[in-house]
């Protein structure tokens, strides 16, 4: 299978209702995610599962920082499955617009040089 850049991105009815689920009964006054796992064939990446904050997640109003080891252990689990890895992160943003921050964008740019699973921070 050769990868190609990505243009396509499906999520599954499973990670739907995982982030359906979390924001209904999130905090609503603090951020909240988790990472997303599954598979990138050709130009689509298919989102198989998907993480929430974890308990020991550091949350506020414009920080998110999720449980590393609450992250770690879902996608050991994912791969174990089927060789789900990572394919990105979800959070919310309550208090700013629904676009990504300048933040947003240096994380994601750090991510693309290092996408092992790491302490890294989203906002
Ligand atoms: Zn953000």
């Amino acid at each position: 299978m050769t990868q190609q850049p990505v243009t396509n991105v499906h999520l599954t009815s499973p990670v739907a209702r995982v982030i359906i689920t979390e924001l209904r009964t999130a905090d609503h006054t603090t951020e909240t995610g988790g990472l997303l796992l599954g598979h990138h064939t050709h130009d689509t990446v298919t989102v198989h599962h998907a993480g929430t904050p974890g308990p020991a997640a550091v949350r506020t109003p414009t920080y998110f920082l999720r449980d590393l080891a609450h992250a770690q252990a879902l996608a050991d689990e994912a791969f174990a499955s089927d060789g789900n890895i990572w394919v990105g992160e979800w959070h919310t943003h309550p208090t700013g617009r629904p676009i990504p921050s300048a933040r947003d964008a240096v994380t994601y740019r750090q991510l693309l040089d290092h996408t092992e699973l790491g302490g890294f921070i989203e906002q």
